[in-house]
């Protein structure tokens, strides 16, 4: 590994300062489970590092039931996966965090760097975006809200100017008779990335016979996690029966952008998206019945 600087850091001020004195020389550390292993590969090489982690209340979890969920981006994977209020309000975000790595990897690793690194695998991403989070960004200039899923460009990169940090992510109090899950599918049950990825969040209307609202989100099988809008629309105010939820998640498969490699093949990873996403979509159904 390339010798470099480290800077801990109590203010976001100071980050700000550090990072356009350096600019591209300077990198962000929280965890460092994806950066250092990065760095240790050489496939980054910074000069400095500017750890966050002494910024204070940036791992900060509240709820609130007219604002939501808050989850600073210093808070860990582990206490994402543990936390009451998120296990008994939002279960798939704990279910999500529960998936990722081991449980080392779960105490060290933080959702903001997770979201930060930006992996088309990316554990949190689906079901954040299923549930409409939205991200809280800082930068020298002031504060933008982001939608989570308009955050990721490329893999490995997003919306995110060299001069700003993810702080938060909000995610939005669900409707009544809304359930969300997510669904991973790696060869190993545990550390390994996703070979597909699929969350639903599904409001029934009153009578639970017909869907009011539904986000389907697909991770590992596109550049970027990805909302399968078609399949959403298919059942959006419709009845949700066999035919409507089959029809859905076969047009979820075909919106799928996935690739082939060492983990899977392009084809079976869309044939995944069908039987995952009509798998997910019953479990939700059957939860809120
Ligand atoms: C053995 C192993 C197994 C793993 N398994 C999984 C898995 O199953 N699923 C999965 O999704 N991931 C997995 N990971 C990846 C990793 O652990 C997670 O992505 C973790 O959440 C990263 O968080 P971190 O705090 O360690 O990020 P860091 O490594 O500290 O940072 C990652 C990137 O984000 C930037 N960054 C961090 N925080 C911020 C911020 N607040 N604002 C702006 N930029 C920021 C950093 O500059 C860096 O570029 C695994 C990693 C290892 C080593």
């Amino acid at each position: 590994m390339k010798n470099f600087e480290y800077k801990r850091v109590c203010t976001l001020e100071e980050v700000f300062h550090l990072l356009g004195q350096h600019q591209e020389k300077a990198m962000i550390l929280a965890g460092g489970t994806d950066l250092l292993v990065k760095m240790r590969n050489k496939t980054l090489k910074p000069e400095i590092l500017i750890d966050i982690k002494g910024i204070p209340g940036l791992d900060e979890i509240r709820y609130d039931p007219v604002e939501g969920l808050h989850l600073g981006a210093l808070a860990s994977i582990h206490r994402l996966e543990t936390c009451p209020i998120i296990r008994e309000k939002f279960p798939a975000i704990s279910e999500a965090a529960g998936y990722l790595g081991s449980f080392q990897i779960r105490s060290r690793g933080t959702l903001g760097g997770n979201l930060c690194h930006a992996s088309p695998a990316g554990e949190m991403a689906p079901c954040l975006i299923s549930l409409g989070a939205k991200l809280r960004i800082v930068g020298s200039a002031g504060e933008r809200w982001v939608l989570l899923e308009d955050f990721f460009t490329d893999p490995g990169k997003t919306v995110l100017q060299r001069d700003e940090l993810l702080t938060a992510v909000q995610v939005p109090t669900p409707p009544p008779q809304t359930g969300c899950k997510y669904t991973k599918y790696g060869i190993r049950k545990a550390m390994d990335l996703a070979i597909v990825g699929v969350a639903v969040a599904l409001t029934l209307d009153a009578e639970k016979d017909k869907c009011k609202e539904v986000k389907i989100a697909l991770g590992a099988v596109g550049p970027i996690p990805l909302r399968a809008k078609k399949g959403e629309a298919r059942l959006r105010g419709q009845k949700m029966d066999e035919t409507s939820i089959a029809e859905a998640s076969l047009l979820a498969s075909q919106e799928a952008q996935p690739i082939t490699d060492i983990r899977a093949s392009a084809e079976y990873r869309r044939k995944m998206v069908q039987a995952l996403t009509q798998k997910t979509l019953k479990q939700v159904q059957e939860a809120l019945s």
